[in-house]
């Protein structure tokens, strides 16, 4: 039987979540596995010996998270990076655009609801500098996107896995998936979903709405855009996109060159990096400069 392990590093559990909610189908996949070890899922403290599939949620902010990851990769023949945390830096990642302390301040003493705020140390492991992907320090077989990844996707790359062949993802992109209209037009301003009513049957990119279905790898069904809401990007880069903000910017500056929003430097990359920023290329460069590659 097939030894599987799952570990959650900093994390929301919400990709955990998605692998409970493959209900009928993780019923399935268990009957050829044999759960040794998830911090969620099962009762468990340590890790065993000779784990065959390692899963990892969470990406790395902690000393912790650092020596639980680098265990699981000692131990485990095949380690699957699970949600964008672990994939990209996820959500989490975005905290790289702010110095560590300033961080802090917000979160524990500025806060408007805080009342004589300090930051909590006692018995905590370490905090990193910088949110990242797994994979800066270890080495990560396979990829499951998406904040968290769609049950489907989870299902289809694990019952791939256990029949012993290759899993691989979507090659194509939300827009592909996408049942909206599109005819060519240009929007003549980028606004955000609040800004207006969008028509329920046309592309929401071309109505000005910042959707970033072209950039953002397909797996979903568009799940989002079907809902009336624009794609956030939550599937990470399309299989030819080699950063996705930086395609989604490429692509916004010629499709309303004339009326661009005046952002905030934060709030667009919150917007066009949600899940990707700790490990895009411009975030590297700056890195890089510091000194920190
Ligand atoms: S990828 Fe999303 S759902 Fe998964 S742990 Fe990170 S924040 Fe939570
Ligand atoms: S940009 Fe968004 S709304 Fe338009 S086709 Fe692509 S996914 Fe659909
Ligand atoms: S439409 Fe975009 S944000 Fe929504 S689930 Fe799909 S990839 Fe994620």
């Amino acid at each position: 039987m097939v030894r599987l392990a799952t570990i959650a590093l900093m994390a929301c559990a919400g990709c955990h979540v998605s692998l409970t909610a493959m209900s009928a189908k993780l019923v399935e996949v268990l009957k050829s596995v044999e759960l040794v070890h998830s911090y969620i899922l099962m009762d468990a403290k340590h890790i065993p010996d000779n784990v065959d599939v390692g899963i990892v949620e969470g990406g790395l902010k902690t000393s912790h998270d650092e020596e639980v990851v680098k265990e699981l990769r000692e131990k485990a023949k095949i380690l699957i990076a699970v949600g964008d945390c672990a994939c990209f830096g996820g959500v989490p990642g975005l905290v790289n655009i702010y110095r560590l302390d300033d961080s802090f301040k917000a979160a524990y003493i500025d806060n408007p609801t805080t009342v004589e705020g300090f930051r909590p140390t006692k018995d905590l492991p370490e905090t990193r500098p910088q949110a990242l992907p797994i994979s800066e320090i270890v080495k990560v077989d396979y990829m499951v996107p998406g904040c968290p990844p769609r049950e489907t996707t989870l299902e289809s790359v694990l019952t791939t896995l256990l029949s012993g062949r290759t899993p691989s993802l979507s090659s194509q992109s939300v827009c592909d998936e996408c049942p909206r209209k599109k005819t060519g037009e240009k929007p003549e301003a980028i606004r955000r979903l609040h800004e207006g009513t969008p028509d329920p049957d046309k592309c929401l990119l071309e109505q000005g709405y910042l959707c970033m279905g072209p950039v953002t790898r397909a797996g979903c069904g568009a799940a989002c855009v079907r809902a009336g809401v624009t794609c956030d990007g939550c599937y990470g880069p399309a299989e030819q996109t080699w950063d996705q903000g930086l395609a989604m910017l490429d692509g916004l500056l010629g499709l309303a060159k004339e009326r661009f929003p005046r952002l905030k430097i934060e709030t667009l990359s919150g917007m066009i990096y949600r899940y990707t920023f700790a490990s895009s290329i411009l975030y590297k460069m700056a890195r890089k400069a510091k000194g920190k590659a």
